[in-house]
């Protein structure tokens, strides 16, 4: 499996979490600090405006920060596909029963980059 693809994305993944981390951390001191986490996941989170052109109508997408990991083509591999041409993934098929559901969420929560959406 292919992660990273260059350090970028990965590190500012890595960071992000870093962050996310500290802010809970402060939150338990300062409850009313949770904006910030808010703030921090709507920076990183997939957008659906910036959706792959290749990726089907429905609730599952992946976005144009695909760094072409391969993760959620092993976790999902009935809903992802690779793009060879662009070097990218996107979703070729909506979830049909649970298992491919719970695949893709799986596969959202894993992409190391939140290239992946559900809010399609
Ligand atoms: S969408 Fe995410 S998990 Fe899938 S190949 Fe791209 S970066 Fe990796």
């Amino acid at each position: 499996m292919f992660v990273g693809g260059g350090s970028q994305p990965m590190q500012v993944a890595v960071r992000t979490a870093d962050l996310m981390s500290q802010d809970s951390e402060s939150s338990t001191s300062n409850p009313g600090s949770g904006s910030r986490t808010q703030e921090l996941k709507e920076i990183i989170m997939a957008d659906v405006a910036n959706k792959q052109p290749e990726s089907v109508d429905g609730k599952f997408y992946v976005d144009d920060q695909c760094i072409d990991c391969d993760l959620c083509r092993e976790t999902a591999p009935e809903n992802f596909k690779r793009q060879e041409d662009g070097g990218y993934s996107y979703v070729y098929k909506q979830p049909e029963n649970d298992d491919e559901a719970t695949q893709c969420q799986e596969a959202m929560e894993g992409c190391p980059v939140e290239a992946i959406g559900e809010d399609g």
